[in-house]
């Protein structure tokens, strides 16, 4: 017996050893009922949120989080297997590791071709270095593009976090389409003419390289913290309300939003911030996934801005227009609504140069849809979608371009042929449908992805028992 017991000892040391040094590498899902007590528990261990469902929050867990679970007295439920498996498509097998989703040197090919093939009106511009030494692009649309032109000027923005792939593709075809549509399609002529448009479609390329090579679900840069941790999350990073507290970010190492030692301490936002100093922009999109949200600031805080029917009202448009193509819904709200972020782009992006600024988090809707996965075949329909919003944010820029958001004399206005008709957006919602921000969870135990065809282990278990699961976690 006592033999047994040392043996069991031994064992679980060997297991939960490695476990704790990599807490940041192993999640579980677990559930807790939503009430105000738990909330405010909750946001002050600066965990990883998922969704809330049913009168549940769902929440990524680590090693350690058990314990202050249950030393703050909240009884939780594990979920983990009830997620399994995730909706996943048919992937094609050319393009390598990743599939049709664009690496770090893909995108830098695609880039040069863009500006080979179009040179009177792309060009590609290196914006600053990643840690491990990859450059940072910005390619500009416009016409006379060599030339800086007094026009309106737009920024797009994908990667800051690794694994969200897709949040390359939507920006780079953007910039391809234009490149593409114009002197054919009039409207994108019309468009590229009158502004510069300017799109970082790969923020976070070391992230990327070892979302794709090494840990699938990688967020954050590669940043060595020096203490076995790796990586800042860049969207933590920005230097309006950084670190303004804990439940917006994390001053912890291994956090998936360790915001760094300072604000904009990694080359990678260094390179975002002095974009903006060198340039004019008039608005901003940053692309994320997944959640199919259009945030706006507020993310530190839950008061809205002054300007936020203005805000609120471009991101009801752009919802509507996406909507309107495949008939998905991103909700458009404050960023605050669910739970607070601080040291985002778009907090920093509106605080600091009062411009219009919103987070794009695409498809798909929640976890259970494939989270951070993106069949291959989604990719086109998800840019599809995501066009008329971005030419809409473009045409807006063009029209308000010389009025400032901080004169109120000059009030910026939409532009009327984008004004939508009544009852065109429908805003009914799923019952029960709510998302996490920024979608910072990670799920379980999944380290190393080494082709395209991503493997899961589904629980074996009929599609029935799956159900009976469901509502099972209905009543716990
Ligand atoms: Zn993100």
């Amino acid at each position: 017996m006592t033999k047994k017991i040392i043996f069991l000892i031994v064992t679980l040391s060997l297991v939960l050893i490695p476990l704790k040094a990599q807490d940041y590498l192993i999640k579980e899902i677990v559930s807790v009922e939503k009430n105000r007590k738990t909330i405010k528990k909750l946001q002050e261990m600066s965990l990883d949120f998922l969704m809330e469902r049913n009168n549940r929050i769902y929440i990524m867990v680590g090693y350690n989080d058990f314990f202050k679970l249950y030393e703050e007295n909240i009884p939780y439920t594990l979920e983990t297997y009830n997620f399994y498996p995730f909706k996943q498509k048919k992937l094609s097998p050319q393009g390598g590791v990743n599939g049709a989703f664009h690496s770090y040197r893909e995108v830098e090919q695609e880039l040069l071709n863009l500006e080979n093939t179009y040179p009177e009106i792309a060009s590609v511009l290196k914006i600053g270095e990643s840690l491990e030494g990859r450059n940072i692009y910005a390619l500009k649309i416009s016409d006379h593009v060599h030339l800086d032109e007094n026009e309106a000027e737009v920024l797009f923005i994908g990667c800051h976090h690794a694994r969200e792939w897709i949040s390359v593709e939507v920006p780079l075809m953007l910039g391809k389409y234009l490149a593409e549509n114009y002197g054919n399609n009039s409207e994108v002529t019309d468009i590229v003419d009158q502004s510069e448009i300017w799109i970082v479609p790969l923020l976070n390329p070391d992230g990327l390289y070892y979302s794709i090579h090494f840990y699938r679900y990688w967020r954050k840069n590669r940043r060595d913290n020096r203490d076995g941790t790796y990586g800042v999350d860049l969207n933590r990073n920005y230097g309006y309300k950084w670190g303004y507290d804990n439940s917006g970010s994390s001053p912890n190492t291994a956090s998936n939003v360790f915001r760094g030692m300072t604000a904009f301490s990694e080359p990678e936002s260094q390179a975002i911030r002095d974009f903006y100093a060198s340039r004019n922009f008039q608005a901003m999109i940053t692309y994320h996934n997944y959640s199919q949200l259009i945030l706006y600031p507020w993310g530190y805080t839950e008061e809205l801005t002054e300007q936020n029917d203005l805000l609120s009202q471009i991101a009801s448009d752009m919802s509507g227009l996406i909507e309107s193509v495949n008939g998905r819904i991103y909700v458009d709200e404050p960023a605050s609504s669910l739970y607070l972020t601080n040291g985002d782009t778009t907090d920093w992006s509106f605080g600091v140069y009062g411009i219009p600024s919103f987070t794009i988090e695409l498809p798909p809707e929640g976890w259970e849809y494939g989270g951070f996965f993106n069949a291959e075949e989604d990719i086109q329909p998800i840019f599809n979608e995501n066009l008329p919003a971005a030419l809409y944010l473009i045409d807006w820029s063009v029209q308000n371009f010389g009025s400032s958001l901080r004169i109120p004399e000059r009030r910026r206005m939409i532009p009327e042929k984008w004004i939508l008709k009544p009852n065109h957006r429908k805003k009914q919602l799923k019952q029960g449908r709510r998302i996490i921000r920024d979608s910072q969870h990670k799920p379980v135990k999944r380290e190393k992805i080494k082709d395209s065809k991503v493997k899961f282990n589904p629980p074996a278990q009929s599609p029935k028992s799956k159900t009976k699961n469901r509502k099972e976690i209905k009543k716990s």
